[in-house]
């Protein structure tokens, strides 16, 4: 089962298996985006974006 975590914080956000995701971390307000680039890889084909909402602060 793969971990989502927040990309500024590594907050466990979520576990599962995504495909897209959209998710804004509780502690630090980053809006992670995570989508899977190849669901049937392992773990290792996700890639993670995040980018800082600072409007939010
Ligand atoms: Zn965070």
């Amino acid at each position: 089962m793969t971990e989502i975590r927040c990309g500024a914080c590594e907050r466990l956000l979520a576990k599962g298996s995504v495909v897209r995701l959209e998710i804004k971390c509780p502690r630090c307000k980053a809006l992670n985006h995570v989508r899977a680039e190849n669901p049937s890889k392992s773990q290792e084909g996700q890639s993670k974006e995040f980018s800082r909402d600072a409007s939010d602060l």
